[in-house]
């Protein structure tokens, strides 16, 4: 059993000893059978959370009218859910009300696909009522159930089912695919937060390019946020190799090759945080300085090395150059200038100040500015004095 599991085992052994059933579920154990990384374990239980806040003495009420209770534990934080199944579903997205259960099977019934519908007990043995092993290794993403009727109950599956697609790089099952061909128009009901956190995991999984004409053959896309006229750009993007991207570079891709003009508007109506609207708007200001890079020293300067990275990637794919060698130049891009930020200049505004015997304003960062560029194209080099006398020269002094 992975580190992670036995290290949890304590805590299954805990709600056992005061009679209840508990078991590691979904993610982590459809990703244990795939011999992939696990990030967290979730475990579920036929205990309540009232009950579940008895068997352990430290507890956070994080979810707990969805059943969910946070242990805290020496050995960790456990997020702890009591069986439940779902009420009807009049909106597409949420249960109108969930009920505790005391079985395992309806627990993992109400799950979304079958190789997310697994259970794995204290000792390793694996609880698949609903065919997920087999799923597994014939890699198909298929719904537990009615594809129609689940999709109907939370359309954000559909969005799910792809987003798995691509990071495990599995078919979608025929009926599955014509459920969500059918009832793509149904995802306008999910709030675009949730989508997004789907997306981009899409974005970042291997098997975008999959993904992505999924989206496309389904019509799924024209429900998104700002996609719906977008359909010949995307299709565009296939031809580009894209399975080293990750979010923030596939944000920036389409964004260059849709050439939206109002880029902040098309990210913001994703919801994207202000900060990756900002990366991704710098990267894209690089990626469009033509013919290169070499020209666009401050550009770098400002972006600082990640971002540098990133728009060298997005160049590579763009063109389909290799995308490791980019990476390795967009470093030494950044790595050759001859300043990495502003405190590595030889001047500093309180000089300009003293220079100029002029009041601070606006007109410091101004004239530093102009040095740092100046700097970086190495018109003038970072020395004290040879800045001083080429501002003299500039009449900027
Ligand atoms: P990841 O590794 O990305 O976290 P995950 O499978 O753990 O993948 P989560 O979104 O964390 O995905 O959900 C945990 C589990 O909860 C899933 O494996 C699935 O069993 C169930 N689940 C999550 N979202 C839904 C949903 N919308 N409908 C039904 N079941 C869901
Ligand atoms: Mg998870």
């Amino acid at each position: 059993m992975d580190q992670l599991f036995l290290k949890s085992v304590p805590i299954l052994e805990k709600i056992e000893h005061a009679g209840f059933e508990a078991y590691f579920v979904g993610g982590s154990v459809r990703d244990y059978i795939l011999g992939r990384p696990i990030n967290d374990v979730d475990i579920a239980t036929s205990a309540t959370p009232l009950e579940i806040k008895e068997v352990f003495p430290k507890t956070a009420d994080i979810g707990i009218d969805h059943g969910t209770v946070l242990a805290i534990t020496a050995s960790g934080t456990y997020e702890i859910t009591t069986f439940r199944t779902e009420g009807s579903y009049s909106d597409f997205r949420r249960p109108d009300s969930v009920q505790f259960v005391r079985s395992l099977r309806e627990d993992l019934q109400r799950r979304d696909f079958t190789i997310n519908a697994m259970a794995m007990d204290k000792a390793g043995n694996i609880i698949d009522p609903f065919n997920g092993k087999r799923d597994l290794s014939e890699q198909r993403i298929i719904t537990v159930g009615n594809p129609h009727e689940r999709f109907h109950e939370d359309a954000l599956r559909m969005m799910r089912a792809l987003r798995f697609v691509s990071q495990l790089g599995f078919d979608l099952d025929y009926d599955t695919f014509h459920s969500l061909q059918v009832n793509a128009p149904i995802i306008s009901k999910i709030a675009v937060e949730r989508i997004l956190v789907e997306f981009e995991k899409l974005m970042d999984g291997t098997n975008k390019k999959r993904a992505i004409s999924l989206l496309l053959e389904s019509g799924l896309y024209q429900y998104l946020p700002r996609l719906s006229d977008k359909k010949d750009h995307l299709r565009k993007i296939l031809d580009l190799p894209l399975r080293h991207l990750k979010a923030a570079e596939l944000w920036s891709l389409i964004m260059v090759q849709t050439n939206d003009d109002e880029m902040e508007a098309a990210l913001r109506a994703w919801k994207l945080p202000l900060k990756t609207i900002r990366n991704v708007q710098r990267i894209v200001q690089l990626v469009k300085q033509e013919p290169s890079f070499e020209k666009s020293s401050l550009e770098v300067f400002q972006a600082g090395n990640d971002l540098t990275v990133q728009a060298f990637k997005v160049r590579a794919s763009l063109t389909g150059a290799d995308v490791f060698d980019a990476e390795e130049s967009g470093r030494h891009h950044y790595d050759s200038l001859t300043i990495k930020t502003m405190s590595d200049l030889a001047v500093t505004g309180t000089d300009l100040v003293n220079w100029r015997q002029e009041k601070p304003g606006p007109w410091v960062k101004a004239v530093l500015e102009m040095i740092v560029k100046a700097v970086l194209d190495g018109q003038v080099r970072n020395d004290k004095e040879e800045i001083k006398r080429w501002l003299v020269k500039c009449n900027l002094s």
